[in-house]
């Protein structure tokens, strides 16, 4: 082919990025294999039979021409109102705009925040798709680590040492640690966009799933409802991933241009799923808790089996759909013993190092399996872990 852009060849980086075992897990499972599958952030159940008749009602009821470019009024008027329940901040539907899912809420507003060439800051460990996605915005992607020691939460002088950037992209609560930033955090967070200038976007996709305390946006605290862009989705909170919907949430100024964009991109989303996402949305707050539901069980699954044991560790579990478990006792890295679990115990799950160095050595587990499966999954994980670690202490110099 001719020669393509530097800038659409660059979004994937470089080097393996741990998404091999994935397809060698998928492999597996093609070829008739067994695999207990704990990688990807999907439900394990599908979207509610009554979200698809309101789908189908509105597409025969003829919302299959072009809809509203920044989101129908109603739906934009259904993400003001639970944007505003969930986070206390006034919004509005002017504050609003609809786009195919969190995903492409997140490029749309790297989009607007710099221009080529400019640097935007993202807390590591990360979403993978974080950097890929700031590239393709012709952006530079600088991760800030936010470390194992100091509970995977941003720490705030590591953010003002950052290099000059243009913006601070965060995700509470969090995927892959389940950290839920707290308000110490928050200001702090708050504090340094405002002393450097910088646009917040606050990746807010996993705010219905929260197993302690409650979900904060830093876009409440002073001085932030103007330089703050919320991510928000369907998928995760409504088992929604199929129907693309997400938002973003900001100021009106900003939110008229990110129509522009979006006038040049995907020119709106279909009416159909747009109605069906507001007539998900008016399911109410109980709705979203059934949804989340499985989650937290199995959350409290994952502390009974790590509980009586210190080979594995995991991280604090506040919220989100995964465990992000320490498995350095053992001496492998992430990649190394997602290995050795694919391969001796035929059980998926992603190296922490795919999400950022400051997940390494770790394994993500998504509580995505039924509860008996998982937790007996969660079990044999704990006892390879056991036995490697074991003969490592007998053969130390043997395993290095
Ligand atoms: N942000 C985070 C942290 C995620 O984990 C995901 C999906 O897993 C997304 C955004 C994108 O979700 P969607 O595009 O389905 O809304």
């Amino acid at each position: 082919m001719t020669k393509p852009s530097k800038r659409i060849r660059a979004i994937t980086g470089e080097g393996s990025d741990g998404w091999d075992l994935f397809y060698r897990a998928k492999d597996l499972i093609r070829q008739g294999v067994p695999v207990v599958e704990l990688t990807i952030g999907e439900h394990d159940v599908r979207t509610d039979p009554a979200i698809l008749d309101a789908m189908r009602e509105a597409a025969r009821a003829g919302a299959t021409g072009y809809a509203s470019i920044p989101g129908i009024p109603e739906l934009r008027a259904a993400v003001a109102e639970r944007v505003e329940r969930v986070t206390g901040v006034a919004t509005g539907p002017a504050n609003v705009i609809v786009t195919p899912g969190g995903q492409a809420a997140l490029y749309a507003a790297h989009q607007l925040v710099g221009d080529p060439g400019d640097r935007a800051l993202h807390v590591d460990p990360y979403y993978p798709t974080y950097p890929g996605t700031i590239r393709a915005a012709g952006l530079v992607p600088v991760a800030v680590p936010a470390r194992a020691e100091a509970g995977f939460e941003p720490v705030e002088a590591d953010l003002m040492a950052a290099p000059e950037a243009r913006s601070l992209l965060v995700n509470s609560p969090n995927n892959p640690t389940g950290v839920v930033y707290g308000e110490a955090t928050l200001a702090g967070i708050a504090r340094v966009a405002v002393a450097r200038d910088l646009w917040v976007i606050s990746d807010e996709v996993y705010d219905s799933q929260i197993w302690e305390g409650r979900h904060l946006s830093v876009r409440a605290w002073p001085g932030m409802a103007e330089r703050c862009l919320v991510v928000g989705s369907l998928s995760k909170s409504h088992a929604m991933t199929g129907s693309r919907l997400g938002w973003i949430v900001g100021p009106a100024e900003a939110v008229e241009l990110l129509w522009d964009l979006s006038t040049v991109s995907n020119y709106g989303i279909p009416g159909f799923i747009q109605e069906a996402g507001v007539f998900a949305l008016a399911q109410g707050a109980a709705y979203e808790a059934g949804i989340a539901e499985p989650f937290r069980r199995r959350r409290g699954i994952t502390q009974g089996v790590l509980a009586g044991q210190d080979v594995v560790r995991a991280a604090p579990q506040r919220g989100a759909m995964y465990a992000l478990l320490d498995v350095r006792a053992t001496g492998l890295t992430g990649e190394g013993f997602a290995l050795r679990l694919l391969e001796e115990e035929r059980i998926a799950v992603l190296p922490g190092e795919s999400f950022g160095l400051a997940s390494a050595g770790h394994v993500r587990v998504a509580m995505t399996v039924e509860d008996r499966a998982y937790e007996d999954a969660l079990r044999r994980l704990v006892r390879l872990a056991g036995r490697i670690a074991a003969q490592r202490a007998h053969f130390p110099a043997e395993l290095g």
